[in-house]
């Protein structure tokens, strides 16, 4: 489509940016089936192709208002869009731009931005994150169900192998995947101690950067980048072969580094190398699956089990295809998931922020998951662990814990 930006915006690298992702869509609405936000209110405006075109006017110079903000907002950020679109348009780009712009035009409401602080500063924070999460475990049977709900069991992380083998790999430690389940990284841990690699944890770095980053705080967010490439960086200089991120929706942020950091000097080469070592588990089990496969233990049993990829797997790193086959290979039946590429409602920090419309999407999700019958349920991002596992009885898992377990039996 053909683009006339205003002077505040055409000449930095986001209104070039801006500019290049505008003129490759062609406004075909191929992209409108997939999109779950306009599924669910039928609004063009709610949809990729409206907010693309709100976006477009405001790098124009039209003045945004309150109803621009809101239908950015009820964007999830889930890329479905960029996955079915033809054209190859990157909305996801756009869409951090776009925001940004409208939010500081806008502003926000005293009690939105009071919200939106404090679930920075709670999630952000491991020891104020924990202590929140220690008293909600002791308080749950005097809360509300639905805030009950959101709180799981206290989880033992099990051992971290002994750095025993050569080749080194780093293991990125998330905000609240740690305090949440730590059993994750654990159990990455033991499948790499298998393949003859051994996992460094780094404790240093925490938050990748990408929940401030989907809040427009993109200054807050690349100090945030800058420390944890600061921390990694001595562990790359001493040959660690790759950087596994085992939360997808982080591991996405991570790879996207040196596009982050990309007008930062000082940091954009070292931010680009980051990127290129970031690794989703996935990627890993699938270069060493010959090695491991012979590591696992046989049963006859066959247990039904559904996969959720998450959005940040299958639409914002394009890994599709890779988990279910190692599932497959472990024993269990996958039941088929309606609906497959259409996102939980988790979504970062969305659930709290768009809670009617997260809450739709979770039930939606998770009648399509239960539809065969299945005795746990699997997937990639402990957003989409927790945020599905707060709405049914079935157990939510990330597959590399499954894999792990497995592995285990015939130790
Ligand atoms: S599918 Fe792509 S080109 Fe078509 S309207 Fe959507 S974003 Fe634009
Ligand atoms: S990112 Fe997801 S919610 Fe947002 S416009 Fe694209 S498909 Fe719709």
């Amino acid at each position: 489509m053909e683009t006339n930006l205003a002077p505040f915006i055409r000449d930095t690298p986001e209104g070039r940016e801006a500019d290049s992702i505008l003129r490759a869509c062609v406004h075909c609405g191929f992209c409108l089936a997939t999109c779950p936000t306009y599924q669910l209110l039928g609004d063009e405006l709610d949809g990729p192709r409206g907010r693309i075109y709100l976006m477009k006017q405001v790098l124009e110079g039209a003045v945004p208002t309150a109803t621009t903000q809101l239908h950015l907002d009820r964007c999830l950020t889930c890329r479905a869009c960029e996955t079915t679109c033809p054209s190859g348009v990157q909305y996801g780009r756009l869409v951090d731009i776009g925001r940004k712009i409208v939010d500081e035009r806008v502003g926000r409401k005293p009690v939105d931005a009071a919200r939106r602080y404090s679930l920075r500063k709670s999630l952000l924070s491991k020891s104020v994150f924990g202590t929140a999460l220690a008293v909600g475990r002791f308080a749950k049977g005097l809360l509300p169900r639905e805030v009950g709900d959101w709180i799981p069991a206290e989880q033992p992380a099990g051992a971290w192998p002994s750095p025993r083998h050569t080749p080194k790999m780093l293991i990125a430690r998330g905000c609240v995947q740690p305090v949440l389940a730590p059993n994750i990284d654990a159990a990455m841990a033991r499948v790499l101690d298998r393949i003859g690699i051994s996992a460094v944890q780094i404790e240093a770095g925490g938050c990748c950067g990408a929940l401030p980053y989907h809040l427009s705080e993109h200054d807050y967010a690349r100090a945030i980048v800058r420390r944890n490439i600061d921390a990694w960086w001595p562990h790359v200089e001493r040959g660690a072969e790759a950087i596994i991120v085992t939360a997808s929706g982080c591991g996405v942020m991570v790879k996207d580094y040196g596009h982050v950091m990309a007008q930062d000097a000082a940091y954009a080469e070292k931010a680009a190398k980051i990127g290129a070592l970031a690794r989703d588990p996935s990627e890993i089990v699938g270069a060493a699956w010959d090695q491991l496969a012979a590591k696992i233990a046989r049963t006859h049993a066959t247990t039904k089990l559904a996969f959720h990829s998450p959005c940040t797997l299958q639409h914002g790193m394009k890994i599709r295809g890779q988990v279910e086959p190692v599932l497959e290979a472990l024993g269990f039946n996958l039941t088929p998931v309606a609906d497959a590429h259409l996102c939980c409602g988790s979504a970062g920090t969305y659930s709290v922020l768009q809670p009617e419309l997260a809450n739709a999407l979770k039930a939606n999700k998770l009648r399509a998951l239960e539809a065969g019958g299945p005795a746990q349920i699997a997937t990639a991002n402990i957003g989409c662990l927790t945020h599905l596992a707060s709405g049914t009885r079935t157990p939510v898992r990330h597959w590399i814990e499954i894999l792990d377990e497995r592995l285990a039996l015939n130790a």
